[in-house]
C-alpha cells in the first residue's frame, strides 16, 4: 500500500512541497489540507507579487543560496506551464545621501552573489525607470520582476490533482494525534490518517 503524506497548508509553500515530493516519490500519496476554500488566500495570495533577485541576502547564505536557486527554478517552472511574469527589473532607492553606503552595500552583496549587470544609477537615469522617484541616486537591478504567486499555486494544485494527489479545501486542522503507526490530523470536516505530516500552514496554533 501506498505510504500517505498529510501536508497542512495551501499556499505556495505547502502545494510547491507537495509538487516536489509527487515528482520525486510517485509511490507516494499525498494530501494537502488547507482550512480555508480556495487556496493561497493568505499571505501567497496577498504578497507584493515581486519575483526577488537574492540580492539583499548576505552571500554564502543559506537564504542567498535559496533565493538565487529558487528564481531560476520559479522562471523555469513558468515558462514550462506558460504562467505569465514580466522582469522588468527595479530599483532600490537612496532618498538622502547618508543612505548611499547603504546601496554600496546592497550592491557588493548583488555582485558576490553573482547578479550580472547590477549597477548604480543616477536621479535622472533612476527617473526614466520611474519618473515619480525623487532620490539621490540608485542601484538598478534588472533580474526583479513581478508575478502572480496566487497563479503559481493554482497551476501546483492543478498538476497535484492531474497526478492522483488529494486536496482538500475548507478542512481546518484543529488537532494532531499521533499514535506507533499513523498521524492522524483532526478537524470540523473529519479526520485523515497518514503515515507522515508536514506543516506548511505558517504559524498554526495546535493541541
Ligand atoms: C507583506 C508581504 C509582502 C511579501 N511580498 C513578497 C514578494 O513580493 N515576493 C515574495 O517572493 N515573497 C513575498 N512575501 C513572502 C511570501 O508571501 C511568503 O513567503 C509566502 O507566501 C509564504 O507562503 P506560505 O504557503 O508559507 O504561507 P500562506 O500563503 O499564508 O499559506 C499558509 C496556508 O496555511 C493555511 N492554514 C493555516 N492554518 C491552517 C490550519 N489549521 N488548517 C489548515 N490550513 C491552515 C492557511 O489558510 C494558508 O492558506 C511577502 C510577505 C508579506 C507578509
Amino acid at each position: 500500500m501506498k505510504k500517505e503524506v498529510l501536508i497542512i497548508g495551501g499556499g505556495i509553500v505547502g502545494l510547491a512541497t507537495a509538487w516536489r515530493l509527487m515528482e520525486a516519490r510517485p509511490d507516494l500519496k499525498v494530501t494537502v489540507l488547507e482550512k480555508e476554500p480556495e487556496l493561497a488566500t493568505h499571505q501567497t495570495g496577498h504578497n507584493s507579487g515581486v519575483i526577488h533577485s537574492g540580492i539583499y541576502y548576505r552571500p554564502g547564505t543559506l537564504r542567498a543560496r535559496n533565493c538565487m536557486e529558487g528564481y531560476g527554478e520559479l522562471l523555469r517552472f513558468c515558462d514550462e506551464h506558460g504562467i505569465p511574469y514580466d522582469i522588468c527589473g527595479k530599483v532600490i532607492v537612496a532618498t538622502r545621501p547618508e543612505e548611499l553606503p547603504q546601496l554600496d552595500k546592497i550592491l557588493d552583496h548583488g555582485l558576490q552573489n553573482g547578479l550580472k549587470d547590477i549597477r548604480r544609477i543616477s536621479a535622472a537615469e533612476t527617473r526614466e525607470h520611474e519618473p515619480h522617484v525623487n532620490v539621490v541616486e540608485s542601484l538598478w537591478v534588472p533580474q526583479a520582476g513581478i508575478i502572480n504567486y496566487r497563479k503559481v499555486a493554482n497551476k501546483y494544485a492543478e498538476l497535484i490533482t492531474a497526478r492522483g494527489g488529494v486536496i482538500r479545501t475548507g478542512f481546518k486542522v484543529t488537532s494532531i494525534k499521533r499514535s506507533t503507526n499513523e498521524i492522524t490530523v483532526i478537524g470540523e470536516a473529519g479526520e485523515v490518517s497518514g503515515d507522515l505530516l508536514i506543516s506548511c500552514a505558517a504559524c498554526m496554533p495546535i493541541k
